[in-house]
């Protein structure tokens, strides 16, 4: 049987990583967070000292970092679940996530995963363009500027990270233009996603939306 797949992807702040873990926990799926995955080869490279614009050395160390996604995210094993949302890793993930070797290896890496754990959600930006797309459910996230730097925020401020607001938007805004204007796997959504602007809506109400289409599709009664 073909693992089931359903793809959340969209930019930063969108709701994704909260609409993966509900709907993932409805269908009775695991939840991949492949934005971790990005984050903790980006720390792998600060941690070296390696520039993450030197494409070759980049790629090389994503080769030999020894990366494990999941309740706790471990780098060279070592606990890094809060240091990979820190600002110097946030700063230049979007650098490290532009290199194609690294996407090659991430994305053999996330199909192996989905094979190994019978399906999953999976959350990233290029999920249902690239990594899955076949996958038979795929959600595009969205939500306007300053709904996502709010909720970005009380990210922040939840880790104790202090930060303004004003900040956190820029991250943002920088981010996403890099995310999508790279050449590689931008963040778009793919031509059969279901795009939901989640501004102004309860989690509860994206997660029933999102539930509405697996029904649709046949993933749920
Ligand atoms: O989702 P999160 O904001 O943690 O992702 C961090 C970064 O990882 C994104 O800004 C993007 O550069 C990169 N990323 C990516 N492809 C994915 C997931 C994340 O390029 N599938």
């Amino acid at each position: 049987m073909t693992p089931v797949v359903v793809a959340v992807d969209g930019p930063a702040g969108s709701g994704k990583s909260t609409v993966a873990r509900a709907i993932a926990a409805e269908l009775g799926l695991e939840v991949l967070d492949t934005g971790a995955m990005y984050r903790a080869v980006t720390l792998a490279v600060l941690q070296a000292g390696v520039d993450p614009d030197d494409d070759r050395a980049v790629a090389d160390l994503a080769q030999v970092s020894v990366i494990e996604v999941g309740e706790v995210v471990w780098v060279n094993g070592v606990d890094a679940s809060h240091d990979i949302r820190g600002p110097e890793v946030t700063g230049a993930v979007s650098r490290v996530s532009a290199n194609p070797s690294v996407r090659d290896l991430l994305v053999e890496r996330q199909r192996q995963w989905v094979a190994d754990h019978g399906g999953g959600v999976v959350e990233g930006r290029d999920i249902g363009t690239v990594v899955f797309p076949d996958s038979p459910l795929k959600v595009y996230l969205t939500a306007d500027s300053s709904t996502r730097a709010a909720r970005r925020h009380l990210d922040e401020q939840v880790a104790q990270r202090q930060v303004g607001v004003d900040d956190v938007r820029a991250d943002l805004q920088r981010r996403d233009a890099l995310d999508s204007g790279r050449a590689v796997a931008p963040l778009r959504p793919a031509p059969d996603a279901v795009v939901i602007d989640t501004s102004g809506m309860s989690v509860e109400d994206v997660v029933k939306r999102v539930l509405q289409e697996a029904r649709s599709v046949g993933l749920v009664e």
